[in-house]
């Protein structure tokens, strides 16, 4: 079974996007952890993360996936912003529990200026405060464009972020296919060869998660403007490939492309009628 959802609006509570997701053929989710723009963390209601719990189980969703929001940066030259993000991960990562073994994707982070070797360090502290034992969530380090500074534009980053992590088994990476293509990764035209550089440097075990995007720009040009599925310079034929390739299609897929519910819902069925039943 493919496994695929959609970025969703929490704002109506847990339960509420469980039942979006179903409404739209989706037996998985993505949502923000909190304000993605910054700020305070809404508390969840027990409640309303148990339904979620049931209605997932009723329907057999796949892991959902809690994105951080894109100001946290725990690469940053400024000491404040560094904190901010330790604060948030570590808050988003104790709420987590509420709902437990899910996902938790966060942007590595830009070095501003630091460098590549500070700003994996600093991340690499994070990490080393953030995480516990006993915690049950997977969290995802996600392919950047690498826009900027951005830390995670190449599969050698984010290894030596695993590298340097104590609690490393707790880590995995979320490959996004906007992003990787922009960073330098050709999935258009070999696809099996980024699979297996992707396996060589980080170990395909890794892998838990795709962010599935069409991307505006052309290869390489470093930039994550986001595109409709088949509208963009990946086409139908590379996301037809990705869904099913023996590597990945048993991952779950989120998509993030501007849409509205219903251009979701159209996607979600366009991408299941290009997926091989076997
Ligand atoms: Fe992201
Ligand atoms: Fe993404
Ligand atoms: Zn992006």
């Amino acid at each position: 079974m493919l496994n695929i959802g959609c970025h969703l609006s929490v704002s109506g509570g847990y339960k509420n996007m469980g039942e979006t997701a179903l409404s739209i053929g989706a037996n998985t989710f993505q949502f923000f952890s909190r304000n993605p723009r910054g700020g305070a963390a809404k508390a969840i209601d027990p409640q309303d993360a148990e339904n979620l719990i049931t209605l997932m189980k009723e329907n057999s969703f796949a892991p959902l996936l809690a994105h951080a929001p894109y100001t946290l940066n725990p690469a940053s030259n400024d000491e404040r912003i560094r904190a901010f993000a330790l604060d948030a991960m570590s808050g988003d990562l104790q709420r987590m529990e509420m709902l437990p073994g899910n996902m938790y994707n966060f942007h590595p982070g830009s070095h501003v200026g630091l460098g590549e070797d500070k700003g994996i360090s600093l991340i690499i502290d994070v990490l080393n405060t953030v995480l516990f034992e006993d915690m049950t969530t997977t969290v995802l380090l996600e392919t950047m464009a690498g826009k900027g500074s951005e830390i995670g534009r190449s599969f050698e980053q984010l290894k030596r972020i695993i590298d340097g992590t104590k609690l490393n088994g707790k880590l995995g990476v979320c490959i996004d296919t906007c992003h990787i293509y922009d960073a330098g990764y050709d999935i258009v035209n070999n696809l099996d060869g980024v699979l297996h550089e992707f396996d060589d440097v980080v170990g395909l075990t890794r892998l838990k998660a795709v962010h599935l995007n069409d991307s505006k720009n052309i290869f390489e040009s470093h930039k994550d403007r986001h595109e409709k599925i088949g509208e963009g310079s990946l086409g139908l034929e590379t996301f037809k490939k990705i869904i099913n390739h023996p590597a990945l299609r048993g991952l779950p897929f989120y998509l993030e492309t501007p849409n509205e519910t219903d251009g979701y819902k159209e996607e979600i069925a366009l991408l299941k009628s290009l997926y091989e039943v076997n």
